[in-house]
Formats: C-alpha cells, structure tokens, sequence
C-alpha cells in the first residue's frame, strides 16, 4: 500500500534493536484516515470470506481491528496478555514470545467469544518472526473456528515471521513489506 510506505518513509523511525518506531501514526498517536485506507484495504481483499469476527491482540493492534470490523459490519475482539479475572478453564490461551522485549507472556481470549461457527480475519500492527500472530492462530485452533485470513500493516519480511506462516497454507495480506533495513537505516519495501 504505496500511501503507508510513504509514510513508513516520512515518520518512521529506526530505533536500536531492529524496532521500527511507528508511534507518531500507528501505535501511539493514531491516524484515523490511515488506519480506514487500511481497513479498506483489507475489507477489497477478505470480502468474500465470510468473516465473522476480526481477532487481535492488546494494545497496538485495537485500532486497527476495530475500524477493519467497522467495514466488514462484524465484532472486533482482542486477546488480552494478562489472565484477566475470570477462572482459567473459562479461556483459551497461547504463549507469545514478545519481539520487543523478548519476554515470554501468555496471551487469552475468553472462550464464550470465539465459537466453533465463527470465520476469523487476524490483523495485528507488525510481524516480525510470527509470534505473536502464531499465537492468535493456535487460540482460533483451539476454539475450533475457522481462520478466514490475516492482515498485518507493517510485515518485516527479513525476519522470515510471514514465509513461516504463509508455509502453512494461511492467507496472509501485508499492507508494507519491508524486505531490509541497511546500515543507514534506509529502509527498502518488497
Ligand atoms: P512477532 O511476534 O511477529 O515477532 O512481532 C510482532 C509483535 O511485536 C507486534 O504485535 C508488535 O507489537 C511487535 N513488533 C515487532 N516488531 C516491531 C517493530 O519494529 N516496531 C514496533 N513498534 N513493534 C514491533
């Protein structure tokens, strides 16, 4: 998505740690007309999917899922990384390893929100080696549901996070892929 590059270009900043700081439109201060481009984006690609519930995971991927449940007339549900209040056999759970900061959490859903019925679109912000998104495809497993897709907005391909799980058969839409980040910190798109 050429708008999104763009502006990948313009306020992206290349912080240590290979992150990409994205906080000015995307995780922290959100542009809402990006954020409905890439919901549009999304909505031209899965429409025919019969999705009925769009899954992400707290904080940065809410926005996103949000304006793309918007489009598609259905619920969005985040997975949140605490166990929340209810007893643990009442959620479905799976462990991330956080990019980031290199924890390992667990992330849940509670299980009354996913049904077996249920064709689930996953949209998270960024991925980078797959774990997070890993992690909200082994809880739509396990609540039996079917997954329809995944939409990221910012893949960084070089990890090798998206190839792992397009090797499994999932259909998995980036809106930016970043294909490398050189010495200068320019970053190069797919
Ligand atoms: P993965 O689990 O695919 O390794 O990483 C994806 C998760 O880590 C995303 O949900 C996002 O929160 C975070 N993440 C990964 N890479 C970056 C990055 O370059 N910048 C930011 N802001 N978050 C990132």
């Amino acid at each position: 998505m050429k708008l999104l590059e763009e502006r990948i270009i313009k306020d992206a900043v290349v912080a240590a740690k290979d992150v990409l700081k994205v906080d000015g439109f995307l995780n922290q201060m959100m542009d809402t007309e990006l954020y409905s481009l890439c919901a549009d984006e999304w909505y031209s690609k899965f429409a025919d999917c019969g999705v009925t519930k769009i899954l992400t995971v707290e904080s940065s991927g809410i926005g996103l899922a949000c304006i793309t449940a918007m489009k598609f007339s259905v619920p969005a549900l985040f997975a949140k990384k605490s166990n929340g209040l209810g007893g643990k056999r009442d959620l479905l759970s799976a462990e991330v390893v956080s990019f980031t900061h290199g924890l390992e959490y667990d992330i849940t859903v509670p299980k009354k929100f996913i049904s077996p019925e249920d064709k689930v679109l996953i949209i998270d912000d960024f991925l980078a080696n797959g774990s997070a998104l890993k992690a909200l495809i082994e809880l739509v497993k396990k609540a039996k549901a079917e997954i329809a897709g995944i939409g990221v907005a910012i893949e960084k391909a070089y990890k090798g996070g998206g190839d792992e799980i397009r090797s499994y058969g999932y259909r998995l839409e980036a809106l930016a892929k970043i294909k490398s980040i050189d010495k200068e910190k320019n970053i190069i798109f797919d």
